[in-house]
């Protein structure tokens, strides 16, 4: 995709941002936690996404895309580091501050029943939205649903049906018209259409698409799936054990990854390639303990490339080339602005 937007103002960035969770007592999983140990969920991120674009944030699950998504909602207080929404630190925003920014930046999750209230109408789900953000009035609040749920595409016969009646689809629909309700600049979408059929994914990225043309929307797209990233993304950021490891426009990333780890990834992705490869294959091996993480290069157990200083010296994020970082010893460069 080719990116219009490249000159737009940042509308959002983080700098050095990090969230460290303290172990309190072991949780007796595969990676044997001891209640006083520390797991960097997000170590050090600074990204930026420019406004009317897609940023992909791409990895496997435990690379910390999660734990971002929720730091730059305000659900998770960062241990260090900055959120900047328009140029304002929007950690030390003030509580009536902070309400505006609960309106301009909106999620959407994987599951949407998570956001749906079991009990409610998709038109009163709607309706309810409106009436927190001050439309007072019940005609206006019935019309504004409807129009919504029009701009996404949920058929308007549906409207009185509850969520369990309705396809992953139809809810994830409902999902956005609800976050639309608010206007917001920027949409945090975490996995948003992970759980649906591949024919109904197409829809909804069409959807998402389709919204930030006709609305000027920005997205902060998070997923494990390089086929959707691809399709939407004007630029991906590349996740592994809380930090990004590259960062690239979405075509200079695909026809050209520079960190192992992109290539690996690039290399599992079966849709994207005529020979299948399982991920484990050609990763070799599995994420490590992001509680005791390796030293060096965090990537150097699994990296077909590793040399000597991978396992010493963490590499620091350069600039090889123009607008696009990467964090490996096997390039070099300018060390990227953060
Ligand atoms: Fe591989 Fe070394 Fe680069 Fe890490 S720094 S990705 S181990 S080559």
């Amino acid at each position: 995709m080719t990116s219009t937007t490249d000159d737009a103002p940042v509308l959002l960035r983080t700098s050095g941002l990090a969230k460290h969770f303290g172990i309190r007592r072991g949780a007796g999983d595969r990676f044997r936690r001891e209640p006083g140990q520390v797991l960097r969920a997000v170590d050090g991120v600074s990204i930026e996404v420019r406004q009317g674009q897609t940023l992909g944030v791409v990895g496997e699950t435990g690379s910390g895309k999660s734990t971002l998504g929720r730091l730059i909602l305000r659900l998770e207080k960062p241990t260090s580091g900055e959120v900047y929404f328009e140029d304002e630190n929007i950690h030390q925003a003030s509580r009536t501050r902070s309400r505006q920014l609960r309106q301009r930046i909106q999620i959407i999750l994987q599951d949407p029943y998570s956001t749906l209230n079991p009990y409610r109408s998709v038109g009163a789900s709607i309706e309810e939205v409106l009436a927190v953000h001050g439309t007072t009035s019940a005609a206006e609040r019935a019309a504004e649903a409807k129009r919504l749920l029009g701009k996404v595409g949920f058929p308007s016969e549906l409207i009185d049906q509850r969520p369990d009646q309705l396809s992953g689809g139809g809810r994830q629909r409902v999902s956005i018209a609800r976050a639309l309700a608010v206007n917001p600049r920027l949409i945090v979408a975490d996995e948003p259409v992970s759980a649906l059929d591949v024919s109904v994914q197409a829809q909804v990225l069409n959807l998402f698409e389709e919204l930030r043309r006709d609305l000027g929307l920005t997205y902060l797209f998070i997923t494990h799936d390089l086929a959707v990233v691809r399709r939407l993304s004007d630029r991906i950021a590349v996740l592994y054990l809380g930090r990004v490891v590259e960062e690239a426009a979405t075509t200079e990333l695909f026809s050209r990854p520079l960190h192992p780890y992109s290539k690996a990834l690039l290399d599992a992705a079966p849709e994207l390639h005529a020979r299948k490869t399982s991920r484990r294959a050609a990763l070799g091996g599995d994420m490590p303990n992001p509680i005791s993480p390796p030293s060096g290069c965090v990537f150097h157990p699994r990296c077909p490339q590793v040399m000597d200083i991978c396992r010493r010296e963490v590499p620091r994020s350069i600039q090889p080339l123009a607008n696009r970082t990467v964090a490996c010893h096997l390039h070099s460069g300018p060390p990227a602005i953060n």
